[in-house]
């Protein structure tokens, strides 16, 4: 059994080693902003915090989109909600929309919120939410990294990034809510890597 203490504590000197190692957060204007040790664990989080009202904020680069959509209210998913959710997840390429998940809906929710409770309050940038089977080949022909059997195809990943979060701080805190597979992509560059976020089965991968 570990005690809350010995947790932040754990949590200390992981923070600790991130600020040696590689950077809590990627671009120089945030470095002043030092996530407390629990940053790292969804599992602190109390039953309030699942009980509130939950907004999405979310923005598609690769189509210019931009949605704030409150999805869920007093335990139950508003339909037109979700749907505008799916939309704004669906496959840019293919031009194809989904039902995506509402366990990943609640990850990426869970996310934000999390964060946000510590002023960081910038839109999840979703890189890719659903895809076609047809978009998951392509990707992998063109040797992008793509599951030949991607839970994409079943609304059931995302590849995101938020703010100026490195890879490291955002898997992590994702990996800590304990609902499925966390893939980190490192890629150097003003933007950074990804992470790619699933409600398959829990494990973790470079990529
Ligand atoms: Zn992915």
């Amino acid at each position: 059994m570990v005690s809350r203490r010995d947790f932040l504590q754990q949590g200390a000197s992981l923070c600790a080693l991130g600020a040696v190692g590689a950077p809590l957060v990627a671009s120089a204007q945030t470095t002043d902003l030092s996530p407390p040790p629990d940053l790292f664990d969804a599992q602190l989080l109390d039953i309030d915090f699942w009980l509130k009202p939950r907004t999405l904020s979310l923005v598609r680069p690769a189509s210019g989109e931009r949605a704030n959509v409150l999805y869920w209210k007093d335990g139950e998913v508003i339909d037109s909600a979700y749907q505008e959710l799916c939309h704004i997840l669906r496959d840019v390429n293919g031009r194809e929309t989904a039902p995506i998940d509402p366990k990943l809906l609640e990850m990426l929710w869970g996310t934000q919120a999390f964060i946000a409770r510590y002023g960081m309050n910038q839109p999840l940038e979703i890189l890719s939410g659903y895809r076609t089977e047809a978009s998951n080949k392509r990707l992998i022909e063109e040797g992008i990294p793509a599951a030949r059997k991607s839970l994409h195809m079943l609304g059931k990943a995302a590849d995101i990034r938020i703010g100026s979060l490195s890879e490291e701080v955002l898997g992590g805190l994702i990996r800590s809510f304990r609902q499925g597979g966390v893939g980190y992509y490192y890629r150097n560059g003003p933007k950074g890597g990804w992470i790619h976020a699933d409600t398959g089965l829990q494990r973790t991968w470079k990529g």
